[in-house]
Parts: structure tokens; sequence; C-alpha cells
């Protein structure tokens, strides 16, 4: 399962809120040479320099990566316990590449009721001024190319109710795709 939307919108938040309502998600750690933010405690991503993370391109580490203001991401080709569900947190480049890779991925849109609240949780974060109105700008085209992308698109007006919501799809997803014994 893929969550995708605009910087702001609280896939972070929904997505740990998923974690602790379905034990049988794992949440892939992705790679980033992003520096950590002063809120972050080391462990949102591995963060490495372009240098490690281009090593990483080269043999073939990735199951997706993408260029996103600057600063590379990837999810690592992911590797988890047996039974359980893949979770990943990406942007709208990655998420193409995912659904080309595997047409049972879904992929969910999250977005906010209005824009303005997104503004306001994306100043919220303590970014500076100059990154926050980068990230406004590319809010747009998150939204119109995950639209084109996506399976459902979730509004976040409440974290409870929208993380609901994307469990009730999984739910209805896992029922249609088990095989009768
Ligand atoms: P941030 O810098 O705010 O943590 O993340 C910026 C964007 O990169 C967010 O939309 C986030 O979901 C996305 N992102 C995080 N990890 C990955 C990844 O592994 N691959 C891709 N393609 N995007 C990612």
């Amino acid at each position: 399962m893929v969550l995708i939307g605009p910087g702001g919108v609280g896939k972070g938040t929904v997505a740990r809120r998923l974690l602790e309502l379905d034990r049988t998600l794992w949440l892939s750690r992705s790679w980033t040479t992003r520096a950590p933010r002063p809120s972050e405690t080391g462990e949102e991503y591995v963060f490495v320099d372009r240098g490690s993370f281009e090593a990483a391109i080269a043999r073939d580490f990735f199951y997706e990566w993408a260029e996103f203001h600057g600063h590379l991401y990837g999810t690592p080709r992911p590797d988890p316990p047996e039974g359980r569900d893949v979770l990943l947190e990406i942007e709208v480049q990655g998420a193409r590449q995912v659904r080309q890779r595997d047409n049972d991925a879904v992929i969910i849109l999250l977005t906010a009721p209005t824009m303005a609240l997104l503004e306001q949780r994306l100043r919220g974060r303590g970014d500076h001024e100059e990154h926050v109105a980068r990230r406004l700008e590319s809010t747009r085209h998150e939204i119109d190319q995950g639209r084109v992308l996506c399976d459902h698109e979730v509004v976040n007006d409440n974290i409870e109710r929208a993380s609901h919501e994307i469990l009730s799809i999984l739910e209805g997803l896992r029922q249609s795709r088990r095989i009768p014994t």
C-alpha cells in the first residue's frame, strides 16, 4: 500500500496511526540525502550523503527512488517478515515507479480539506520560509499527478477518521484477494 499526498497533509502521522491500528502492516524506512529537521530524532529516515545514495542507486539497491526539491529519497527493496503487508509513504514520482513494478499495489492519495490548512501545517513543521514556499508551489502538481495515479483519495480532515477509512479500503482488498481454502 502506497500513501502519497502533498507535504504537510499528514502522511507521516496517518502512517504511524495505521501501524498502531493494524499490526500486519510493515512500514518501509526510506533513505534520504536531506538533513534531519530539528524536530526529527534520526529514526525517520536513513540519512545519508549524496555519494552514498548514488552508490546505492548504482548497485540497484532501491525499489524506487526520486529527486524531490533537490534531495534524493528512495525505498530499499522491501524485505518484510512473512505475512506482513508493506506500507510506503512516498511522493508521486516514486509511486509511479511502484505502479509500473507492481500492478497489485494500492495507491492512496491523502489530501487536506482546504489549501489554507495545508499551508498552516507546512509552516508548523518549522521549515525555512523559502522551503515552505517551494513546497506550496509543488502542492498542486502532487495533487493533480496523484489523482491520475491513485486508486483512492482520502481527505485527512481527522487523523482517526482518515486512518479508519484507509484500513477499510485495505480490509476490502484483503477479502477480495484472499485465496479460498
Ligand atoms: P520530507 O522531506 O518532507 O520528509 O519528504 C518529502 C517527500 O518525499 C514526501 O512527500 C515524502 O513522502 C517523500 N518520500 C519519503 N521517502 C520517500 C521515498 O523513499 N521515495 C520517494 N519517492 N519519496 C519519498
